[in-house]
């Protein structure tokens, strides 16, 4: 199991590389957010081993009762739905959070972090296909609630994230990556907020990503393998994965 991440980051490092380069960009630029969840701390550690220092996980529960049990120089980042009454929890354990959907989730992520004096990074994650199953705020929101964050001062909104529906092609994602760095430049055009982040593309389609602006991919099966049931220690959580 063990050369296993090491052979697959390899591989992944060589793609997003040619992708770059085909694109004109830097692979300094493109970051990868490990995905772990459902694995356990032994393959986070795995994944430490082989260099990866940021670690996305998507479940507060299920990374609360991980992230003590892993190595303490990982950066860890909330991708998933996040609920406005385990903001307190996030706070403490994210270092960013890419899935902010909702002006009431970003003021209550903005309380939180200046209860516990800290600042914290955010995308807004932003619903571009219109999918009634999808999280997100819509496009024309984007505005009014950058406008309005101007008076937050315990969270920095870095960028965008999105999450395109699923399809067999991952070619077909392309539009919805390219709507993303569009909403990202008019959004920083008319409000001033740089947003240099792009957080889009996962395992099936982070060329396309990244041909498209990603600087941010999230990726877990590819560099983990199929994901696989973690049960926690104290037996909690499961039906949570
Ligand atoms: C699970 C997850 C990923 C990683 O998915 P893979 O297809 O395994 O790479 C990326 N982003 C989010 C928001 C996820 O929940």
């Amino acid at each position: 199991m063990s050369g296993d991440i090491q052979t697959r980051l390899a591989q992944v490092q060589k793609r997003v590389a040619e992708t770059c380069a085909r694109a004109g960009r830097n692979v300094s630029d493109v970051r990868i957010v490990a995905v772990t969840k459902t694995f356990g701390p032994e393959d986070v550690a795995e994944v430490a081993r082989c260099g990866l220092t940021v670690i996305g996980e998507s479940r507060i529960q299920e990374a609360k009762q991980k992230i003590p049990l892993c190595p303490g120089n990982l950066e860890w980042h909330m991708i998933g739905h996040l609920q406005r009454n385990k903001v307190k929890d996030a706070v403490q354990l994210f270092k960013m959070i890419h899935s902010v959907d909702s002006l009431r989730l970003l003021e209550t992520i903005n309380e939180t972090s200046k209860a516990a004096g800290v600042r914290m990074p955010v995308c807004l994650e932003v619903n571009v296909s219109g999918e009634g199953s999808k999280f997100g705020m819509k496009p024309d929101e984007l505005i009014p609630v950058l406008e309005y964050s101007n008076k937050f001062m315990n969270v920095d909104v870095e960028g965008l994230m999105t999450i395109p529906p699923f399809t067999a092609d991952p070619r077909d994602a392309r539009p919805f990556f390219r709507t993303l760095r569009e909403l990202r430049d008019k959004c920083r055009e008319k409000t001033g907020f740089s947003l240099d982040q792009l957080s889009m593309g996962m395992s099936g389609d982070f060329e396309i990503a990244v041909e498209e602006g990603a600087t941010w991919i999230r990726l877990g099966s590819v560099l983990l393998g199929e994901r696989k049931p973690w049960k926690a220690s104290s037996g909690k959580g499961e039906e949570e994965l």
